[in-house]
């Protein structure tokens, strides 16, 4: 027990850290890793870079061979065993994804167009990255686009820089200009990498191309130095298991498979593994521990090297049984001698509790549904600070009875019976039975846009409430007569607005003491010297007014020259204009309309 204890504070039980990449679409980020990976077959170069299950393996050794052009004296430090990074790009929910309150992504490069500055999705990163408190670099990449740049392949940056043009020197340093800009205009400070003195304060830039591989050393070397400042040195011995599921994936010959990233201890074949299920925990037994053929051995459709045991931080594929319902996102943890299956049960099933609990209690909102844990956690989150209720969450891929449970809001709320769907596949029934029943489904690829396309969605549906509901809208107003041109079929009457304002279409009455009102008809125009206005105001000259009904009431019998006109408001009225018309009513109107519902004896 104790040279247990020993060894497990030995070097070599060191454990990498992970890294993830981020950024906007077609930033480089998959052509980074592929040049990052790329092994140097003339210079003889380090080998040992293992491509694993979601995941990319760098030993030192590669690393350390990898940094050489910017470590000629030798003083970089390496501390770390290695780096592990997650291949798929755009892994957003992977950054969003902890464990016990730190993220599981330990360090995190964020991929720049220096052509094309901060895009929407680069600001999306940000915002997980900050809300994370992620460690994070950026590579300003493309470099070689720049105007006459002279590539060095897989050169230091400063010096590649040296050797240009001074205009391509000046096109760098404008384009780097704009980019601290556009970042301290997100309240982040950045700097150049080579000038940042304070890698806790400052954002590092490290200009990069993925076409020529320079920049990437000076990349790798910030990966190193900023992983081992900022990561806590216990966080580097292999400890208590953390893994947590990156995807669902049915493979042929071995059903329903998990790949996970196992970030801490170790993973044993056989293990009693729990997680958390769509519908409830799925404890299970590991069935085989899988990585894929090293890219050297002839590969073999579908083969995988089987592991006894496997020791963190790595990506693994593992096979067993009743892994249909498992979410991705979800933590695995391991049960022990002296655990207690149900307690682990409980606790893995509390992350998906945990979102439940930020769902609407009415009942009443927006079904949601994305592809993690993560990214549903990042997307309520957001729809929460935008105000959107939710009704209803769920993870995968939309199936039909997931917008049938939209469905029910067309009943209530047709505004919400709308699917947000992040990062997720939609079934082609699903999409069909929508398109049927009316259920609007909205997906993206970026938080934001989903926002943008409900709200504007949410607008339409209002300009189309409004449209129809026009005739039972009634803007409260007090009329006084100037004079009367004509007495009956049409009505047209001078008059002075008094209070509120009159609108084309707007009913016009006069209240009885008596019970019964004089219905006037509605106001088919308006006219300001001669010329049509849809609307007249108190401060406004008086103005001619047409008011038209069939059967209008006779001046001297059922009304007088002298009497007040008031817009004709109901019960109905005020609650259209309260339902679809509240922006555009003025605090002064409401106070009018409670004067109105006296006169006209509305409840
Ligand atoms: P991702 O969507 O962020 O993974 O972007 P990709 O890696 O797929 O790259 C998008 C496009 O940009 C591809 O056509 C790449 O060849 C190109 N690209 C990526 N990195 C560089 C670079 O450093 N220089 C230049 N000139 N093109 C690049």
């Amino acid at each position: 027990q104790h040279e247990e204890a020993l060894a497990a504070r030995s070097k070599d039980n060191l454990r990498s850290p992970i890294c993830c990449i981020l950024g906007h679409v077609d930033t480089g980020k998959t052509k980074l890793l592929d040049k990052i990976r790329q092994t140097n077959v003339q210079e003889g170069e380090a080998g040992g870079i293992t491509q694993q299950i979601g995941a990319t393996y760098f030993p030192v050794e590669a690393i350390k061979q990898k940094t050489d052009v910017v470590n000629q004296d030798g003083s970089i430090e390496f501390n770390i065993p290695g780096l592990l990074v997650i291949d798929t790009p755009g892994h957003e929910s992977f950054t969003n994804l902890r464990s016990r309150g730190s993220s599981l992504c330990n360090i995190a490069i964020l991929v720049v167009d220096i052509m094309h500055g901060l895009e929407p999705q680069t600001l999306e990163s940000i915002r997980l990255l900050r809300d994370r408190k992620t460690p994070f670099i950026v590579a300003l990449n493309k470099i070689d686009r720049l105007y006459g740049w002279k590539a060095v392949p897989n050169n230091g940056f400063e010096d590649s820089l040296a050797k240009q043009t001074k205009a391509v020197q000046n096109e760098f340093k404008d384009r780097l200009q704009q980019t601290k800009l556009a970042f301290s205009e997100q309240g982040l400070n950045a700097e150049l990498f080579f000038e940042n003195k304070n890698m806790g304060r400052f954002v590092s830039l490290v200009p990069t191309s993925a076409h020529t591989g320079e920049g990437i050393p000076d990349m790798l070397k910030l990966l190193v130095t900023l992983t081992q400042q900022r990561m806590a040195e216990k966080l580097m011995y292999l400890s208590e298991l953390e893994c947590t599921v990156l995807e669902v994936k049915v493979i042929e010959g071995l059903g329903t498979t998990i790949d996970v990233v196992l970030s801490n201890g170790v993973l044993r074949e056989g293990d009693r593994i729990v997680l958390c299920g769509l519908n409830g925990p799925i404890s299970t037994n590991v069935r085989a521990l899988l990585t894929p053929q090293p890219l050297k051995e002839l590969r073999v459709k579908g083969q995988y090297v089987h592991h006894k045991m496997v020791k963190a931080a790595l990506g693994v594929k593992i096979a067993a049984n009743d892994l249909e319902n498992a979410i991705a996102g979800s933590r695995l943890l391991v049960v022990g001698p002296d655990d207690d299956e149900e307690d682990l049960e409980d606790e893995v099933m509390s992350d998906l509790e945990g979102l439940l609990n930020k769902v609407e209690k009415s009942g009443k909102g927006v079904c949601v549904q994305a592809s993690t844990l993560g990214s549903l956690e990042a997307l309520l989150d957001f729809l929460n600070v935008s105000k959107i209720p939710v009704m209803s969450i769920s993870i995968g891929p939309v199936y039909k009875r997931d917008v049938m449970r939209a469905g029910t809001m067309l009943e209530k709320n047709k505004e919400f019976a709308v699917m947000l769907c992040f990062d997720v596949k939609v079934d082609r029934e699903a999409q069909a039975y929508a398109d049927e029943v009316g259920v609007k489904l909205f997906t993206a690829d970026i938080i934001y846009h989903l926002f943008d396309s409900f709200t504007t969605y949410q607008k339409e549906l209002l300009e189309q409430k409004k449209k129809e509901t026009a005739d039972l809208a009634v803007f409260p107003c007090v009329l006084r007569i100037v004079q009367v041109f004509h007495q009956r079929d049409p009505i047209v009457v001078g008059i002075d607005v008094v209070e509120g304002s009159l609108r084309v279409g707007t009913p016009i009455a006069i209240p009885k003491p008596g019970g019964e009102n004089v219905v006037l008809g509605r106001v088919t125009s308006i006219e300001l010297n001669h010329k049509a206005v849809p609307i007249a105001k108190k401060t406004s000259p008086s103005v001619a007014v047409k008011i038209e009904a069939s059967n209008q009431p006779i001046l001297g019998r059922h009304w007088e020259e002298k009497d007040t006109l008031y817009s004709h408001i109901s019960r109905k009225s005020i609650d259209t204009l309260k339902d679809h018309f509240r922006e555009e009513v003025a605090k002064e109107d409401w106070a009018l309309i409670v004067q109105l519902k006296k006169v006209f004896k509305v409840d």
